[in-house]
C-alpha cells in the first residue's frame, strides 16, 4: 500500500483566486510567479494557477 506524496499543493495556504496571465482566464489557487518590475509605471505581476505551473514548469516566487 504506497502512498503518493508528489503532491504540490499546500494545504495550509489559502487559495488565491484570481487570474492566470496563462491561460488568460480566472481561476483557483493561483500564485505570483514573477513580479516584472519596470522604470515607470506600475509594474507587472504574472500569475499562474496549478495546471498551467505544471504545464510550463513555473515556479513561485515563494518558492524560489
Ligand atoms: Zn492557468
Amino acid at each position: 500500500m504506497a502512498e503518493t506524496t508528489q503532491t504540490e499543493a499546500t494545504p495550509d495556504k489559502p487559495t488565491a483566486h484570481g487570474w492566470c496571465t496563462w491561460h488568460k482566464g480566472v481561476a483557483e489557487g493561483i500564485r505570483l510567479i514573477s513580479a516584472i518590475e519596470q522604470g515607470s509605471g506600475p509594474g507587472v505581476s504574472l500569475f499562474a494557477c496549478g495546471p498551467c505551473r505544471d504545464l510550463y514548469g513555473l515556479v513561485p516566487l515563494t518558492d524560489r
